[in-house]
């Protein structure tokens, strides 16, 4: 019989485990502390075991059915039947959609994500996987990670390198034709660096990740990708170009043809370049050829409203890294330079990646309905001849991967009232009104369990980082079982508002002391950095919490990242999301927290306009914008005041003689109902499918020889 240390082991080697909460617990089962301590590394746990207890855990006739049922379940997982992609993928069966992005947010134990875009990117490869759609995420090892965040004494944020172990992940180096490592060059002034090419099974996906670590470069270069968008301006383009650059040669030296490349967010478009510099080299095709049928099979996703966010990169180091690209295309720099420019001929103006990839795609998008419209606004000056409104660019909103976020237990009552399978049926709209069939006590009671052991967590949060600090754990633990529970975690960056609610501190006293409907609120966010306002903004809202009115009912945890948000989204009653409109792309946390059970309290903006329909959560407002920020801040937060004193805090605490909230239940159902099924990773991987992926895939015919 195979011994099940080898059996465990399999399981770790596909991150399919990470969406599964069955297969997670076996290794939290084996041995809880180990299993927190290794961030909930599965291949870290069975590593680092000891010996003993793995026998004596292993002896467990309950460990060995679960471990046997779980692998039984990827083996059939790996090998469908069927499959949405096999049945609507058309020529995407024969060739994939290649998905490139700067970051790839798949579970905590992996840190080469940083934020909203990188946990898109994660669901999406998810997504596509659950679907079997074929498609190949493409990204850069980060060796050295993210960042932890810690709090000092005075609240300001450090950002505390945790070095990881590749070992401790079941990444590998890709194999040529001849079993050999893979790595790809990548030309960069005065030099040549080699990429090594590795990759990680995501379910029936799989990402391509490009590491520099390999002994031919030199020292510097090898750190050129040690960290997620750290660095100068250098940095960047460099590390832009080993992304779209190399990313591109790695997809060849595996032999994959993609179809479709799908650049998720500008950081990837030298993608563009270099597969056109490819046709004109191999195929003598003309670099105008070249550029307009590589643009056939390229789709664009933009990400930011802010145009501060777009990367934009001095003429002269656009033009000291994009020589070998213009010989390739055997095209002047000027032409090259150009084409990342408005107006091509203007040379003070700087080279964007954003501009590039809007000039070579067939199809661009915003990620909401209204982003698509600020980005028509904004991008208008790309083409003067045109309307606003026929501006190119459309929109598909974002959507979350469910069982990565849904709780178990709320998976558990799905599964009784919806039937065991209810997660292939996920868009369907049908499938979900069966929720008002769920007792309400039922509902009400699995909620209280969540939110039980989020207060558990974040007081446990809140012990750790005392003992760190070596002060004194509060004498009274933080935050009221009872109370309404309001969550609002993300980057903490000005245009998010971190800080609308403390706009009026004796009206938020008053708020959140009340005698008989007292509220917890639970903040948690992350500064990039490098941005000292941000950090300004943490401190400001942690010295805030300090004060004795507030210390015991708001809490600051610290470290947001997936296992934190995975916390607060499957525990809060509530979920707070006040950005100054339209500067929110989109935002996916509310979309996580909803379906947990929880009502959105959001500005509308982003998916919020889409979404909110009167009653399946709350709106702040009505949308408005004013000129003057001081003017919208001001009116939001009064908006906000006078909805929870007026209408979320008094439905909160209406209860019948069971002591149950009806009416809040009623608009939990009705926003899990009306809002699962549109705002989750599947709908979102079928509109790109049909309106993107597919188009693009019956055009595209450039052949690739086999080698
Ligand atoms: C979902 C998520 C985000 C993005 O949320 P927004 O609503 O877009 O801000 C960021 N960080 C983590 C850890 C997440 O889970």
């Amino acid at each position: 019989m195979e011994p099940i240390q080898n059996k465990l082991m399999k399981l770790t080697q596909n991150l399919w485990w990470t969406w599964n909460p069955e297969v997670r617990a076996i290794f939290r089962d084996l041995d809880t502390d180990l299993y927190n301590r290794a961030h909930r590394n599965p291949l870290r746990v069975i590593k680092s075991i000891e010996q003993a207890l793995l026998e004596t855990r292993a002896a467990d006739a309950d460990i060995v059915i679960r471990t046997d049922r779980a692998l039984r379940q990827l083996s059939d997982y790996l090998n469908p039947t069927t499959t949405w992609g096999l049945v609507h993928g058309g020529a995407l069966n024969a060739r994939p959609v290649a998905y490139f992005c700067a970051e790839f947010g798949i579970h905590e134990c992996l840190p080469i994500y940083s934020g909203g875009l990188g946990i898109l990117a994660g669901d999406h490869l998810k997504g596509a996987s659950n679907l079997g759609i074929p498609l190949i995420g493409v990204g850069l090892l980060y060796h050295q990670g993210y960042t932890t965040q810690e709090l000092d004494r005075t609240h300001w944020q450090q950002d505390v390198r945790e070095p990881y172990e590749l070992e401790d992940l079941p990444i590998t180096v890709a194999k040529g034709f001849n079993g050999e490592p893979l790595s790809v060059p990548v030309e960069l002034p005065g030099r040549t660096i080699y990429a090594k090419v590795l990759e990680v099974p995501v379910g029936r996906v799989r990402l391509i990740l490009l590491d520099t670590r390999d002994p031919r470069n030199s020292a510097e270069d090898q750190g050129l990708a040690a960290r997620l968008y750290g660095g100068d301006q250098r940095m960047r383009i460099q590390q832009e170009l080993l992304l779209g650059v190399g990313g591109s040669r790695a997809l060849r030296a595996l032999g994959i043809n993609a179809s479709v490349y799908h650049l998720n967010e500008g950081h990837s478009a030298f993608a563009i370049l270099e597969r056109a510099m490819w046709r004109v080299q191999n195929d003598g095709l003309e670099p105008r050829n070249a550029l307009r049928e590589t643009a056939q099979a390229t789709i664009f996703t933009t990400h930011t409203p802010v145009d501060a966010g777009h990367d934009r990169f001095p003429s002269a180091l656009a033009a000291e890294h994009l020589g070998p690209i213009a010989n390739g295309l055997k095209l002047p720099i000027e032409d090259v330079l150009g084409f990342g420019r408005v107006n091509p001929k203007d040379q003070d103006s700087p080279f964007m990646p954003t501009v590039l990839a809007l000039k070579f795609s067939r199809r661009a998008n915003g990620v909401a309905a209204l982003h698509g419209v600020v980005s028509r606004r904004m991008w208008h000056c790309m083409w003067p001849d045109k309307a606003e409104t026929e501006v190119p660019i459309g929109h598909i909103t974002n959507g979350v991967h469910v069982p990565t976020w849904l709780a178990a237990e709320i998976d558990q009552l799905y599964r009784t009232y919806f039937g065991p399978k209810w997660a292939d049926s996920i868009v369907r709209p049908d499938m979900w009104t069966e929720i008002e069939h769920i007792d309400p006590a039922e509902l009400w009671e699995v909620k209280q369990v969540l939110k039980a052991r989020l207060i558990r967590f974040v007081r446990g949060k809140v012990n750790e980082k005392a003992t760190r600090l070596g002060i004194p754990p509060p004498e009274t633990p933080p935050l009221d079982p009872d109370a309404l529970t309001i969550g609002f975690a993300r980057r903490f960056v000005p245009y998010k508002r971190p800080d609308l609610l403390f706009r009026d501190l004796d009206r938020l006293d008053r708020l959140i002391n009340h005698p008989t409907m007292p509220i917890n609120l639970i903040f948690a966010g992350r500064s990039h950095p490098a941005d000292n306002p941000g950090k300004e903004i943490i401190k400001r809202v942690c010295q805030i919490i300090e004060d004795h009115r507030f210390k015991n009912r708001i809490v600051f945890v610290e470290n947001y990242n997936m296992n934190v948000g995975r916390n607060l989204y499957q525990g809060v009653d509530a979920w707070l999301n006040n950005p100054r409109r339209p500067l929110e792309a989109c935002g996916t946390s509310g979309m996580k927290a909803v379906m947990n059970g929880a009502l959105h309290i959001s500005i509308l903006d982003g998916w919020w306009v889409e979404g909110y329909d009167g009653q399946n959560g709350f709106a702040i407002g009505n949308g408005e914008i004013h000129a003057n920020q001081d003017i919208q801040d001001q009116r939001d937060s009064e908006a906000l005041y006078k909805l929870l004193e007026e209408v979320v805090v008094p439905m909160y605490y209406q209860r019948n003689a069971q002591g149950i909230p009806l009416a809040w239940i009623q608009r939990m159902k009705r926003s899990i109902r009306t809002l699962s099924w549109r705002f989750n990773a599947d709908r979102m991987l079928i509109d790109y499918a049909r309106n993107c992926y597919l188009p693009a895939s019956c055009s595209n015919t450039a052949q690739m020889p086999t080698p």
